[in-house]
């Protein structure tokens, strides 16, 4: 099943192939800024999986705790972020999960950095909670 994420313009596709390895929501600051909502829904899919990305980007670095280095892109021309890759997920490509806009999108299995979570928040029983887990 071929699965399309994009920024809000569209002049930033990214096309991937089959389900995600892990769906995570991720409530740490990062994600709560880069969404500009209160969490975020990270989708990693193997490296081989994305078959491709359309149009430009920028790359914003960034060092997390321990060190480990995140790149994120996003459009130079909405700023709608679509993927990014990390050195503590390496071999895969996070993707936002809003970005695909589809409601049979795969549900989370996990939630982590909980303990960063808006308190009126609830989710799926399902999702197992992490409170402090490192970024997904
Ligand atoms: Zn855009
Ligand atoms: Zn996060």
């Amino acid at each position: 099943m071929i699965r399309t994420a994009q920024c809000n313009c569209g002049g930033l596709t990214i096309r991937v192939d089959g389900d995600p390895d892990l769906v995570a929501v991720c409530h740490c600051e990062f994600c709560q800024r880069r969404t500009g909502s209160v969490l975020g829904v990270s989708a990693y899919f193997a490296d081989e999986q994305v078959l491709e990305i359309i149009g430009k980007t920028t790359c914003y670095e960034r060092e997390q705790d321990g060190g480990k280095m995140l790149y994120y892109y996003f459009c130079p021309v909405c700023s709608g972020g679509t993927h990014w890759t990390t050195e503590w997920h390496p071999g895969h490509t996070g993707i936002s999960g809003g970005a695909f806009f589809d409601p049979s999108f795969p549900k989370p299995e996990r939630a982590v950095m909980c303990k960063h979570a808006q308190p009126w928040i609830t989710l799926d029983p399902d999702i197992r909670i992490i409170e402090d887990a490192n970024n997904n």
